[in-house]
């Protein structure tokens, strides 16, 4: 269904550039629907069994026109566009739109989406709150619900054999990609922060099956690196869209590499797996609730976890020098968390820096001076402590 160019790497990075048009292209070849899903948590292996295209739907680059005044400027980047593509027909080539979130700037979009489109919307959003008596059930309901809204878009029944093996599908291409992860931690140093992050957007807009083997393809043709000795960097942060590639590459550039992430486009998009020995709809379920404890996301409330413990426990794991926290500016549950992160990161003597991201305009000389300011700043308590 692609048309590989120069390298399975360079069609993937290609489709996480233009997802509108892969899209069109898998509607054109397959004659089958496609829904929009809105980040971080939509079940896709339900739209999958569906037969159904499920795409997370991406911040585009064009700068905001139309939308401007839909959302008011407070709103985060994200959301800000989504309204500016829904108002200017960007989104049309969904057939529908699935939201399993509860970020309010995220819902505000959501309800641009519905009214500036013709397309249906289906508000499903999943427990923010996960360790109430009452939680597991809640979310039992709405998978339920995904499914039943997702048979009568497709008017087809969606059987727990066609749910597990969309389970089967979604895992392996999670696994996959995980191993490329864990060798990045292990000291592979094949590919760099944003070609990472162009292999997890891309499964995020694909076909899974043809991802997967996209995937191995590129791994196949790709010429193996080590890890040098330049400083190791954490990315943290930026939820529901993905720090530009540029600004990835401005930070490697300074001297540094990226080893670890907690990002959306990164680690926290396949971290966790969905259980194949159980009912799918409970095992989706169990998925939802587990993913919170492999990567602790400022959008839900967990008593028993926290995303400071993790970070501290994935630095010391990985070995970064450094914690560079990207964060989209406004947005809110991440604003609100940030200081009990710094705070944990000073009180364990890790050098870290806040770099706040909008949709228009990337200060690209101030980025790099902060992070040579945070590189040197490695240096020197590197030679201190030697
Ligand atoms: S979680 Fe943050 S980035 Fe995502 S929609 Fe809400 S405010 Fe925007």
């Amino acid at each position: 269904m692609t048309q590989p160019s120069a390298g399975a790497l360079s069609t993937l990075i290609e489709i996480a550039e233009n997802p509108t048009g892969y899209v069109t292209r898998w509607k054109t070849a397959t004659g089958g629907k496609a829904i929009g899903a809105f980040p971080m948590n939509f079940p896709a292996e339900i739209a999958h069994a569906a037969g159904v295209l499920s795409v997370v739907v991406q911040e585009s680059r064009e700068p905001i026109t139309s939308g401007r005044n839909l959302l008011t400027e407070f709103y985060c980047g994200y959301t800000r566009n989504l309204a500016d593509q829904a108002a200017r027909g960007r989104l049309d080539v969904y057939d529908g739109f699935f939201l399993a979130d509860h970020c309010i700037q995220l819902l505000g979009a959501v309800d641009v989406v519905r009214e500036e489109g013709n397309r249906p919307v289906y508000f499903g959003q999943l427990m923010a709150s996960m360790g109430d008596p009452w939680t597991r059930t809640a979310v039992d309901g709405k998978m339920l619900s995904f499914r039943e809204e997702l048979a009568e878009f497709t008017g087809r029944t969606i059987g727990d054999a066609d749910l597990a093996r969309s389970i089967r599908l979604f895992n392996e291409n999670r696994r996959l990609l995980r191993s490329v992860f864990d060798a990045r931690r292990a000291g592979d140093a094949t590919f760099t922060s944003a070609e990472l992050q162009a292999l997890v957007k891309s499964s995020m807009v694909m076909d899974k099956e043809e991802h997967t083997a996209l995937v191995r393809r590129a791994l196949a043709e790709a010429r193996a690196a080590r890890r040098d000795g330049r400083i190791r960097l954490h990315l943290s942060g930026h939820f529901c869209h993905a720090p530009r590639p540029e600004l990835l590459r401005a930070i490697e550039d300074c001297g540094a590499i990226v080893v670890d992430d907690d990002l959306f486009h990164g680690t926290r998009y396949i971290s966790t797996d969905v259980r194949e020995d159980v009912e799918p709809l409970a095992a989706l379920s169990q998925w939802y609730l587990d993913r919170n404890v492999s990567v602790p996301c400022p959008t839900r409330v967990q008593h028993d976890v926290d995303w400071d413990a993790y970070l501290l426990d994935s630095v010391r794991a990985s070995g970064a020098d450094g914690v560079i926290v990207l964060m989209a500016k406004f947005c809110e549950p991440h604003m609100l968390y940030y200081p009990e992160l710094r705070k944990a990161l000073n009180a364990a003597g890790v050098p870290n820096l806040l770099i706040e991201t909008e949709h228009e305009g990337l200060p690209l000389e101030s980025v790099r001076t902060r992070v040579e300011a945070l590189l040197e700043r490695i240096r020197h308590s590197q030679l201190a402590n030697a």
